[in-house]
């Protein structure tokens, strides 16, 4: 005789959606607010992405790091001094 184990008797957090999903080929950003339903975007996706154009740049940002300038450094280094100076006057 097993006994009875209680993994995967807690629900899921976010239920599924109902109906059928949308196609490859359509956008698969969900259009419900609160509870999930079978309302997708539905537009053509850019290709190698599940969404449209504008779904596709509102999920994936693109990183850019700036440039760290000379001010950047000076700036960081008088704080670095300034939060020292604090520590030390407080000690
Ligand atoms: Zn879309």
């Amino acid at each position: 005789m097993t006994t009875p184990t209680r993994m995967n008797t807690r629900p899921s957090r976010i239920p599924m959606p109902q109906g059928p999903l949308p196609s490859l080929h359509a956008c698969q950003f969900p259009m419900w607010d609160d509870k999930p339903t079978d309302k997708f975007c539905g537009k053509p996706t850019v290709p190698e992405s599940s969404y449209c154009g504008p779904h596709h740049a509102r999920c994936y940002h693109i990183y850019t790091p700036r440039q760290i300038t000379d001010a950047d450094r000076a700036r960081r280094a008088k704080q670095a001094r300034l939060n020292l100076e604090r520590r030390d006057a407080a000690i």
